[in-house]
């Protein structure tokens, strides 16, 4: 039976959820405001096979999550979509010690057991790593994954959100507040409002452990047109650089606890990535700033995304949290949501990700 669906946020997790249900044949109409949007402002590595975060939950959903890109890019490819936003290019990890390279290495190759999408593992020398990418200037241990993939966040929404109309869909750029009478014109309801969600549940009277932090990140545009099969390269530390075809370089991001939901560019800030990224990676040194961007990452206290029903509302769903990992976790948090939107079952437990700990009724 055809449902007819609100889904409210029309970043990573909104839009793969209309693509879903819309693909099912649903009627769907997603609100999405976009200001500060986080998936549209992200740098998109896909590579979470060597995170040593301890979180068992966590890591099944961003190590599923890095899996399911294949399906998505699959079904997109069924539709006459484009999923060009997403390339498995590789990953440079670079260690300050050999001993930490080489434990990440044997990490890396217990967990490729379950996860083969993780690809070749291999420690490189300094000649190794110097034929993969001869601007790079560190003496620094590297370790080469080739199943890291480069996500452009803001192309792909944009793709899921034309399929999305193709199917007959609505897209509606408004701020959404929420009430009873909103609630009752849909069958179901969907929050992927990422970092809005406490201002969207409030007038419902739910208090929402999550807090925005902001995240900016500089388009660079340098002279390499064929820098598109670059891997990206993470080094420790705060930024990234992920050459991403056309010349362009993504370099980034911040993660900036005190600045909330703030985004305005900051010319410091900016100048300190770049600095970072010229020292790095010299193709960089006189590149031309072409976009800074900025967004609001949604973190939950204890760090845990959550998915699945508002406690107390049968039809309200929901996903947050997703932190620094969303483009990783998101499409397949997505996917969930579009399950249980449409009456089927999750494919992954719900009790693991429950929204009961983060949302609760005001008393
Ligand atoms: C600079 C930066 C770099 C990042 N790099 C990576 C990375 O390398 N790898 C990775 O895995 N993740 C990365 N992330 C994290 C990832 O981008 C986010 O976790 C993910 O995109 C969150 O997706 P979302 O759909 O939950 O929220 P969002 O993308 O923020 O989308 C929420 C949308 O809801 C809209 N909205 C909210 N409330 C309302 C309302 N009431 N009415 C209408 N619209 C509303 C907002 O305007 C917004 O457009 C990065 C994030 C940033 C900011």
């Amino acid at each position: 039976m055809t449902r007819n669906i609100a889904i409210i946020g029309g970043g990573i997790v909104g839009a793969t959820a209309a693509y879903y249900l819309s693909r099912q044949g649903h009627q769907v109409t997603v609100f999405d405001e976009g200001t500060g949007q986080a998936t549209s402002a992200a740098a998109g590595i896909i590579c979470p096979w060597l995170s040593k975060r301890r979180n068992k939950k966590w890591y099944r959903l961003a190590s599923e999550g890095a899996a399911f890109y294949k399906r998505l890019c699959e079904d997109l490819a069924t539709d006459g979509g484009d999923s060009s936003f997403y390339k498995v290019s590789g990953a440079i990890l670079l260690k300050k010690t050999p001993k930490a390279t080489k434990e990440q290495y044997e990490l890396g190759l217990k967990r490729r057991e379950d996860a083969p999408e993780m690809g070749d593992l291999k420690i490189l020398s300094q000649e190794e790593l110097i034929a993969l990418l001869p601007s790079i200037q560190t003496q620094e241990n590297a370790l080469f994954v080739s199943g890291g993939a480069r996500l452009d966040g803001g192309a792909m929404v944009a793709e899921l959100l034309a399929q999305v109309v193709k199917n007959g869909g609505t897209l509606s750029k408004v701020w959404i507040d929420l009430n009873e009478t909103f609630l009752k014109q849909y069958d179901a309801v969907i929050l992927a409002t990422g970092a809005w969600l406490p201002q969207i549940l409030e007038p419902l009277g739910y208090r929402v452990d999550i807090r925005g932090q902001k995240g900016q990140l500089v388009v660079l545009q340098t002279d390499d047109v064929d820098n598109g099969d670059l891997p990206v390269i993470m080094p420790e530390g705060e930024i990234d650089v992920l050459p991403i075809g056309n010349g362009k370089v993504f370099v980034g991001a911040t993660h900036e606890n005190d600045k909330g939901y703030d985004i305005t560019v900051e010319p410091d800030i900016v100048n300190h990535l770049i600095e970072q990224g010229e020292a790095l990676f010299t193709r960089l040194q006189g590149a031309q700033t072409i976009e800074v961007k900025v967004g609001t990452r949604a973190y939950t206290s204890d760090f845990s995304p959550f998915f699945g029903y508002v406690p107390g509302q049968p039809h309200l769903l929901v996903a947050s949290g997703l932190g620094s990992s969303g483009l990783t976790t998101g499409p397949l948090i997505g996917y969930q949501l579009a399950r249980l939107a449409a009456g089927q079952e999750a494919t992954l437990p719900l009790e693991d990700y429950l929204p009961n700990h983060y949302i609760v009724l005001r008393k």
